[in-house]
């Protein structure tokens, strides 16, 4: 993981989620671990065992929901099932799911919304999100969701855009690996 600098809103707390204890790798911990598996300090639907010592890395993380005033209660990765995130190392904007409910983001209203975002990325820095699923991981275009093999660098696929009878469409290129 890597943090952005940022300023949670005032009037959202995260209350029982603790999804972010279960779905990113998180190597400060005492014990290690990887996504998917809860860390040991956690007690789902009570919190952290540890609140009043927290490492570091855990207080100073805060997912989308937390930071975006306009996404509402919906969105609580708890109720959503799934952590929008500016966190992950290979992705500007990330969506990690929980395996437990792999077609979590794909419901409404989040399949449209990530739609209309995945499109502004792509317009504006030729990147788009990506989707973290356990180890499978996928490109979101505004139309559909691709695969990206494994061992594919995240960083070295090339997206690329065209146009043909005023409807815009984006192609991923992955490198021979
Ligand atoms: S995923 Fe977001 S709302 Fe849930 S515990 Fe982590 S920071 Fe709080
Ligand atoms: S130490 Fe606490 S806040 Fe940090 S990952 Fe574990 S349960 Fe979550």
């Amino acid at each position: 993981m890597k943090w952005v600098e940022a300023v949670p809103v005032a009037d959202k707390a995260c209350g029982p989620c603790a999804l972010c204890c279960k779905l990113f790798d998180i190597d400060w911990l005492d014990r290690p671990k990887a996504a998917g598996k809860w860390c040991h300090h956690c007690r789902p639907g009570q919190g952290c065992a540890i609140w009043n010592a927290l490492p570091a890395g855990c207080a100073t993380y805060f997912c989308v929901w937390r930071l975006d005033p306009a996404l509402g209660p919906e969105w609580r990765p708890d109720r959503a099932r799934f952590i929008l995130t500016h966190a992950h190392q290979d992705a500007p904007l990330a969506v990690l799911v929980d395996p437990a409910q792999p077609d979590a983001h794909r419901r409404e209203p989040y399949h449209s919304q990530l739609a209309r975002t995945a499109r502004d990325i792509l317009e504006g820095r030729g990147s788009t999100i990506v989707i973290f699923r356990g180890q499978e991981r996928a490109l979101l275009f505004p139309d559909r969701e691709v695969p990206v093999p494994r061992g594919v660098d995240l960083a070295e696929i090339c997206i690329e855009r065209r146009e043909r009878a005023g409807q815009v469409t984006w192609a991923p290129a992955f490198p021979n690996h």
